[in-house]
């Protein structure tokens, strides 16, 4: 019932209502009070009261038990007999009296009384001193859900479900029965929850408020309930306003974050985040949350000490009656250890125990990956079988453990063997696989299987014994061979049975061509790696003139190698040289060769270098121990480069051969118009000299075009400061017209082929 109902019906009332606050001022004084005491409501409102102080202050009930009159003031002076009665009022402040004329209520009154007790919201009954109902207003029978003349005659307790909770007060008890959280079993089956407030009301009767709690009575046990689940939960809960600052947080969230709610109240949860998701990641993460409702999924947070874990996170939006956004949920739990053996579980089923390498199932998975890359880049593929030979026996040999020891050991050398994007399985057994993706030549795979034989066959030493083994490997190549991992491993399955058909230490490709090259290959380095030691490089050196062709410059050294009869020319051998790495010990060899000769004949001599021997860390001590070696002053020295130096943006050689220049060694750039570098590239070699490549001699006379090239060369060089000579010079035109685009110097066979140093002696002019 609103303030202003109440007042309305208590100015209806034939008795006096008088309200006042906890200290005594009047809060209501209705139309009943000013007839019967003379005050009008504006000059007592808010104002002391006029009614003595155990009225106005009642703290407990004061009760007209025996009906003996009091004595009060009226506004005039004069004194009146009055009955009544003082109560707090429940749930509001202050307490109420109510006064009246012990002559009896006319029949009007009574009525009227009736009739606002009947339509009040609450529940009304008029009890006897011993607690039977005598009369109950509509609310009640409707709170009860039983007819209301139903209630009349019975006693009072037996409306609730622990009737003695509504006992009436003995005569030493205060006058007053009040009892919060009645449960009351309707009789429809429901359960109501009421408060109840009696007190006595006129000579031996009790009026009685029922009110029911029943709704905030069980909105009350739910929060406790949620509460309790809240602060037990073992996930994090955290809530959030509609501002996304911290509202609250549960133990759970602190336990496994660190923070307390103290530490994150009102802050931005933000301050958790790992750093390990990018910002698209949680922009997608609110777009769902703000579409869905909801989101779920792992997430990296941080803790308050800094260290990363994962969770799995359910985030809620909470929204209000009318949609608004109010709050927003996040539970999670810490699943780090899940994570842990996720991946342990994950890691074991794709690695092999003994070697700790990845397996067959973690190796099909790769190769289809790198199919599928290189089906995108044009890239080939190479699958290696490798079959340790007889292992069998080795085992029985050294015992089972020694046996896993070499397999481990085998394991660890081909892992070394190989770049970061390979793999390296075991299959089971004695078999291994190497994966090599992204080769940009098939034929690039020779060189791998000719490490893998080399490095099995390494003697091991296992628990102090010698071991020493060989392999047979089979070579598949997607995509000719193959373009699925099955048909790739086929192919690769059949190419190791041939080569273990063959003997031990056998390989074989799956293709003949590549067989043959790689047989043929292999023989060749072979060869080439017992060149030097065998003496079988020779050094043969062609002259260089100025311009006229009359006065010798020096001389060009160029390589060849006597395999038995036949002298091969270095387009031969030179490029499998740069390959397998031997151009180091042979390059090394013509330094000196080239050193010795010119330092005997005091004639500058040119050495061609390669761009692997540049890239030799120790190249510039290489040269300096050349130059020792023979006394040679660095002047008559002069490395010849070709343009792939500036063209692969190789700081480092580019700094070896300034180095180089330090020491007065001279550089010249050798073939220059076939490469592609410009002159910007050109001016950060420390360059002395340009080598006109022989293509554009050659067509000098037919070529306009060549001519013009040359020709800007030549310019070229000379804007550059450097001395310009033209290589392959074989006619006298040639010279001719390389004399008249001002060319320094030329070098061909028109002035000399390249010879031995016996027959090269005779063209140095006697001093
Ligand atoms: P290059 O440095 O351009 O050497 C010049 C090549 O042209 C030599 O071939 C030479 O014999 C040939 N030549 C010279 N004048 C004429 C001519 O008038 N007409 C024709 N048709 N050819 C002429 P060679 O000796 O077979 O050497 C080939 C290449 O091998 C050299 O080209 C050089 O790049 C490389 N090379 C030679 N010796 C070495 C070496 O010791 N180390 C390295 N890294 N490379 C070398
Ligand atoms: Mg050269
Ligand atoms: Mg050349």
């Amino acid at each position: 019932m609103s303030v202003r109902q109440l007042g309305f019906l208590l100015d209806t009332l034939p008795i006096a209502f008088v309200g006042h606050d906890d200290e005594g001022r009047v809060t209501l004084w209705n139309d009943a009070a000013e007839r019967l005491l003379g005050w009008t409501r504006p000059q007592v409102l808010g104002q002391p009261s006029p009614l003595p102080q155990t009225l106005s202050r009642a703290q407990v009930p004061v009760m007209p038990a025996a009906l003996r009159p009091t004595e009060v003031k009226r506004r005039d002076g004069t004194a009146l007999d009055v009955i009544t009665a003082s109560m707090p009022i429940p749930g509001h402040e202050g307490s109420a009296t109510a006064i009246w004329r012990p002559e009896a209520l006319t029949l009007e009154d009574e009525l009227k009384l009736r009739a606002m007790c009947d339509h009040a919201p609450e529940g009304i009954v008029v009890l006897s001193g011993e607690g039977v109902i005598l009369e109950a207003n509509r609310a009640t029978g409707r709170l009860l859900g039983v007819e209301q003349a139903s209630l009349i005659g019975r006693p009072f307790a037996s409306i609730a479900a622990d009737g003695a909770r509504l006992r009436m007060p003995g005569p030493s008890e205060p006058a007053r029965l009040s009892a919060e959280g009645v449960v009351v079993n309707r009789a429809d089956g429901t359960t109501l929850v009421l408060d109840v407030l009696a007190t006595p009301f006129a000579s031996q009767r009790w009026v009685g408020f029922l009110r029911d709690v029943t709704a905030s009575a069980r909105t009350r046990s739910q929060l406790a309930l949620y509460g309790r689940i809240f602060d037990a939960s073992a996930e994090a809960i955290l809530i959030t306003d509609a501002d996304n600052r911290i509202v609250t947080a549960n133990p759970a969230f602190s336990a496994i974050t660190g923070y307390t709610l103290g530490e994150v109240k009102g802050r931005n949860p933000r301050l958790l985040s790992s750093g390990r998701h990018d910002r698209q990641f949680y922009e997608r993460l609110w777009q769902t949350l703000q579409r869905d409702g909801h989101w779920q999924g792992e997430l990296w947070n941080r803790r308050k000490s800094g260290a990363v874990f994962p969770e799995w996170a359910t985030f809620t939006v909470i929204r209000d009656e009318y949609g608004n956004i109010t709050n927003y949920a996040a539970v999670f739990s810490d699943i780090t250890s899940v994570k842990r053996s996720e991946e342990q579980i994950s890691f074991l089923a794709q690695h092999d125990h003994l070697t700790g390498l990845p397996n067959r199932t973690l190796l099909l998975d790769r190769l289809s990956q790198a199919l599928a890359v290189s089906e995108r880049d044009g890239t080939s593929v190479a699958l290696l079988l490798v079959d340790l030979d007889d292992f069998k026996t080795v085992n029985g040999s050294v015992g089972h453990h020694q046996g896993d020891e070499t397999l481990r050991a085998v394991g660890e050398r081909l892992m070394r063997l190989l770049r970061q994007s390979d793999t390296v399985a075991r299959m089971g057994g004695d078999e291994f696989a190497l994966l090599i993706p992204g080769l940009a030549d098939a034929r690039d795979s020779i060189q791998v299987v000719q490490k893998v034989l080399a490095t099995v066959s390494a003697p091991m030493s296992i628990d102090e014994q010698e071991v020493t083994l060989s392999a047979s490997v089979g070579v598949a190549l997607a995509p000719q061979d193959g373009t699925s991992a099955t048909a790739l491993f086929r192919a690769a399955d059949a190419a190791l049975y041939s080569a273990r058909a063959a003997g031990r230490g056998a390989w074989r490709y799956f293709t003949d061509e590549l067989n043959l090259r790689a047989k043929e290959r292999l023989s060749l380095v072979t060869a080439l790696s017992h060149a030097v030691e065998r003496n079988e490089l020779r050094l043969h050196f062609q002259p260089q003139w100025d311009i006229t062709g009359r006065r010798l410059l020096g001389a060009e050294a160029l390589v060849r190698w006597q395999r038995g009869d036949d002298l091969w020319a270095p387009g031969r051998f030179v490029q499998t040289a740069d390959e397998s790495g031997l151009i180091t010990s042979v390059g090394a060899w013509v330094l000196h060769e080239s050193c010795r000769q010119a330092a005997r004949w005091q004639l500058p001599i040119a050495v061609n270098v390669s761009v692997r021997q540049l890239e030799e860390a120790d190249f510039v001590e290489i040269v300096g121990r050349a130059l020792e070696a023979s006394a040679l002053s660095p002047s008559l020295l002069e490395l010849e480069v070709t343009e792939s130096v500036v063209m692969e943006q190789n700081e480092a050689c580019v700094a070896r051969l300034r180095r180089l220049r330090d020491l007065g060694v001279r550089i010249a750039m050798d073939d220059f118009g076939t490469g592609y570098s410009s002159l910007s590239q050109l001016k950060r070699l420390p360059l002395t000299r340009l080598k006109v490549d022989r293509a554009f001699v050659t067509e000098l006379m037919t070529d306009a075009a060549d001519r013009a090239v040359a020709e800007a060369v030549v310019t070229l060089g000379h804007a550059l400061g450097l001395q310009v000579i033209a290589e392959g010079v074989e006619q006298e035109a040639q010279r001719v017209a390389l004399e008249r685009m001002g060319c320094d110097e030329v070098q061909g066979f028109l002035f000399g082929r390249p010879v031995e140093p016996t027959r090269f002696e005779p063209l140095i002019p006697k001093k």
